[in-house]
């Protein structure tokens, strides 16, 4: 369980990227943030793994606050919340299969991780995960070869071979055509609920938050305007 209690962000400027978030989000929900440019949706994701941090409120994460964490924490929280971006998700030089076990890097032992040594199980939950998203044929190209779809499906291989409890994603699909951006969204949400993860995508579109979300969150000017099951969103909205 994630909830937000009066969460509210200002920027160093002035700026309030979030005022007063309350939200309960249940373990496996799909959600979809949507709104227009500047509304705050990365500003909310980003809260939620602490690339940024609320100024004020609680967030907690299975009932423990994490805008209470100090740095040395942040490892763990950030191995429990995988993230998704728009694009420069991979290492363009680095194979598919080891950008995907670089998933595996904050269960890694320290020595392990600088050496580049994954063990054998990681390396075949990695190749599960490459052929759950179609893409196991390609463990051995290198990521830049791969159109811009196959690398985002690549990317949701790699946040899952992580074993987070929460996906994050940051419109994943915004630069993506209408047809690869469908194929991303079913992936994602296929794997989000096979696996039973909390999963949060900023979106841009309505149209796909409708066809994919369990429920939709609507932001505008840092404020939650909407909040509800795709069922009670309607042309008024
Ligand atoms: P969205 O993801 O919905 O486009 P953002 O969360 O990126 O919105 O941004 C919300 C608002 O906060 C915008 O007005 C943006 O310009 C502002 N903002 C984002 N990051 C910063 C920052 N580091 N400093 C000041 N303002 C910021
Ligand atoms: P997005 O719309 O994808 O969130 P932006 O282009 O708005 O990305 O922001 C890119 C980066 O610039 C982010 O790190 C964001 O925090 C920062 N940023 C956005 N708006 C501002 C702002 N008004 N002042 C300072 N930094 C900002």
């Amino acid at each position: 369980m994630l909830e937000f209690k009066d969460v509210s962000l200002t920027y160093p400027n002035g700026h309030q990227g979030l005022k007063n978030i309350n939200l309960k989000i249940n373990d496996g929900e799909f959600i979809v943030v949507v709104g227009m440019s500047g509304a705050g949706k990365s500003t909310l994701i980003r809260s939620i793994n602490r690339l940024v941090t609320p100024t004020s409120g609680e967030l907690l994460i299975d009932g423990e606050n994490i805008l209470k964490y100090k740095e040395k924490d942040l490892r763990k929280l950030r191995t429990k919340t995988g993230m998704i971006f728009q694009q420069h998700n991979l290492v363009k030089r680095m194979s598919v299969l080891r950008n995907v076990m670089a998933g595996r890097l904050g269960h890694t032992g320290t020595m392990r991780s600088l050496l580049g040594m994954f063990p054998q199980e990681d390396v075949k939950l990695a190749m599960k995960n490459l052929n759950r998203v179609g893409i196991g044929e390609k463990a051995y190209t290198r990521a830049d070869q791969l159109s811009g779809g196959q690398q985002q499906r690549v990317s949701i291989a790699r946040v899952v071979t992580q074993k987070p409890k929460v996906i994050l994603a940051d419109e994943p699909v915004a630069s993506l055509d209408p047809p690869t951006s469908h194929v991303v969204m079913k992936d994602l949400k296929r794997i989000s609920k096979e696996d039973n993860l909390t999963t949060l995508v900023n979106l841009h579109f309505i149209d796909m938050a409708q066809e994919y979300a369990d429920r939709i969150i609507g932001l505008r000017d840092g404020e939650v305007v909407f909040d509800g099951p795709v069922s009670e969103v309607t042309d008024k909205t």
